[in-house]
């Protein structure tokens, strides 16, 4: 076998189309865990219109399918590294790319996971246009005014009736400016609670179609720190070809670039994949890593 992927989301699954395609033989690992599957739709991914996360995936197993990509479901908890390779769940591989994305720490207010991927939701760029010029709050991170009042202004570009709630912190006077500069309303108390809108201690509740927050992104997988790989800012470090800094392990998609939308993701994982041929082209005719 030639390329073990871990991660089956976009990015994986793109990666191991590229390499299928290639006539690589390519083993896939998923556990299901794709960072968006609370969402009902995956937007702002071209060729994509009213598709499911689970639906989109769907359509990429069945696509590897006519390339030979063997895909098997589950969590990869050890990749060993050997004389020829990786050894990955009992399958030996020459190369190993790693696809295993991010999760998102939710912000600790009551109805903010329940809500997570429908009602409330982080990125305008992938849920803005559905709610255009309609009352939005933005749920500030307690502590990071500054990213709080980015990600606000941000939104003001899809409605004029955003409001951002900054749970109880306090905020500049620069700060102020931008935002009313912006149109943008603030609410500093604590918020008690977010469900179709925002209730806020006092009582006051805040008109909103959604509830953009600001969440705090980890790695979904430490396996690239146990092969030794070099991870920095949260994010596995990579050359331009998605190569780590260990030979043969390389790293695709939010893994590697934690800011990527979908197609972003799948896209890294597309040229990465393109350099992971290459190098077993250049191994195959007896040159190194
Ligand atoms: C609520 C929400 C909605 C979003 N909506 C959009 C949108 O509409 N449009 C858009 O462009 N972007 C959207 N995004 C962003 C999008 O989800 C990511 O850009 C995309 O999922 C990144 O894909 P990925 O393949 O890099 O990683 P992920 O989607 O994080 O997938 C990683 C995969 O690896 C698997 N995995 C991890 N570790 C292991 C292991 N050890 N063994 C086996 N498998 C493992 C996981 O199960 C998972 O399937 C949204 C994000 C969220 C949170």
């Amino acid at each position: 076998m030639d390329v073990a992927v871990i991660g089956g989301s976009v990015a994986g699954l793109q990666a191991a189309l590229t390499l299928g395609r290639a006539r690589r033989q390519v083993v896939l690992f998923d556990d299901g865990q794709a960072r968006n599957r609370t969402a009902s739709h995956v937007h702002n991914y071209l060729g994509a219109v009213d598709v499911a996360p689970a639906e989109l995936l769907a359509i990429g197993r069945r696509q590897l399918a006519t390339y030979g990509v063997e895909v098997r479901d589950g969590r990869v908890e050890e990749v060993t590294p050997d004389d020829d390779g990786f050894v990955v769940d009992g399958r030996q591989v020459r190369v190993v790319v790693l696809a295993t994305g991010l999760w998102d720490e939710l912000p600790d207010v009551p109805g903010v996971a329940d809500g997570w991927g429908q009602s409330v939701v982080a990125c305008p760029h992938c849920h803005g246009w559905e709610v255009r010029d309609q009352p939005l709050v933005q749920l500030g991170m307690r502590g990071a005014p500054d990213r709080s009042v980015a990600r606000a202004l941000l939104l003001s570009r899809w409605s004029d009736d955003v409001v951002l709630c900054t749970d109880g912190d306090a905020l500049s006077g620069t700060h102020l400016d931008r935002l009313a500069a912006a149109g943008v309303k603030v609410r500093t108390e604590r918020v008690a609670e977010v469900g179709s809108g925002v209730r806020l201690v006092n009582g006051e509740s805040l008109a909103a179609r959604r509830v953009f927050v600001v969440v705090r992104q980890h790695q979904q997988s430490d396996l690239a720190e146990r092969l030794g790989c070099q991870v920095a800012d949260g994010a596995v470090v990579v050359d331009e070809g998605g190569r780590t800094t260990v030979p043969g392990v390389y790293a695709v998609g939010t893994t590697a670039a934690p800011a990527l939308l979908a197609i972003g993701a799948a896209g890294h994982a597309s040229t990465a994949a393109v350099a992971v041929h290459g190098d077993l082209l250049e191994s195959d005719l007896g040159g190194g890593w």
